[in-house]
């Protein structure tokens, strides 16, 4: 894999994705930034992460519209040439039990959290093959592996995205092209602060009780995974070392699955 990389971040102005992005474009990686936000804000990120000097841009494309996610990965390959890196990582929640499951979030959350990532991978892996390498990181979840109470439809997408990260490292297997999944356990970004702020209203509990509620439920190390941390498992996939690991999960979630 050459020194400087084409990386796309799906779902990148916030959370884990950013940190991803942030460390691609540390080591002088071009980016393509995505995902929604302010303008202005959008502007600023991508202006910080370019400031040492890596090629930084943002694409609105909306990862649950197919042929958005088809113009992204043709626009990315016009401008760079080439993409090495993808990185499917947009995601969003909803909780509900099944029979309360409003079925317009069901098909969002499959849109966005699986689906989305069958598209990028169906557009950039012709490039891939043709040049015999990539690599590409499906940001999962615990909920890929295991299950909780009123996720249905974020642990039906997660489990999915793990089966579609095996059946794509396979029939690219022999091309110098890995896929895999990682997944985390409690990250605290946007998507997981909604959760403490509704366990917080639902227990009548503070916003630091009703975090170490959520962690002691599930995370024996009782502490929040960084996005840092998720990025350097990403570099790791993605760097020499991680070259003859395929089709596999790597699960950053202080001991969640271990019981
Ligand atoms: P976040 O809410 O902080 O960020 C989500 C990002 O996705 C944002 O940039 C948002 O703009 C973008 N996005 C949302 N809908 C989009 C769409 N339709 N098209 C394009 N971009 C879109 O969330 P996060 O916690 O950083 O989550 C990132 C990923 O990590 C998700 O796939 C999530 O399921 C997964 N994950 C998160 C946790 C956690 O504890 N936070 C744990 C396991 C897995």
């Amino acid at each position: 894999m050459s020194q400087s990389r084409v990386v796309i971040v799906t779902g990148s102005t916030s959370g884990i994705g950013l940190g991803i992005a942030r460390a691609f474009a540390a080591r002088g990686d071009s980016v393509v930034l995505n995902g929604f936000g302010e303008p202005a804000a959008i502007a600023a990120l991508v202006a910080e992460l370019g400031a040492g000097g890596a090629r930084v841009t943002h694409d609105p494309a909306d990862m649950s519209k197919p042929a958005e996610i088809a113009r992204l990965v043709h626009d990315a390959e016009a401008r760079h040439g080439r993409i090495d890196v993808v990185v499917a990582n947009a995601g969003i929640q909803h909780t509900a039990r099944v029979e309360d499951f409003p079925p317009e979030r069901w098909d969002a959350i499959l849109a966005i959290n699986l689906s989305a990532a069958f598209h990028l991978a169906r557009a950039v892996l012709p490039g891939m093959q043709a040049r015999g390498q990539g690599r590409i990181v499906n940001i999962a979840s615990v909920h890929g592996l295991v299950a909780s109470a009123d996720k249905g439809a974020y642990v039906a997408a997660k489990h999915g995205l793990v089966g579609l990260t095996k059946v794509i490292a396979l029939e690219n297997a022999e091309r110098g092209i890995t896929c895999n999944a990682i997944c985390p356990g409690w990250v605290r970004t946007p998507l997981v602060e909604k959760q403490i702020v509704a366990r917080a209203e639902r227990e009548r509990l503070s916003m630091d009780e009703a975090q170490r509620a959520l962690l002691a439920e599930k995370e024996p190390t009782l502490r929040f995974t960084a996005p840092e941390d998720i990025a350097e498992a990403v570099l790791f996939l993605c760097g020499p070392a991680g070259g003859n690991i395929t089709g596999t999960t790597l699960a950053l979630d202080g001991g969640w699955t271990a019981r």
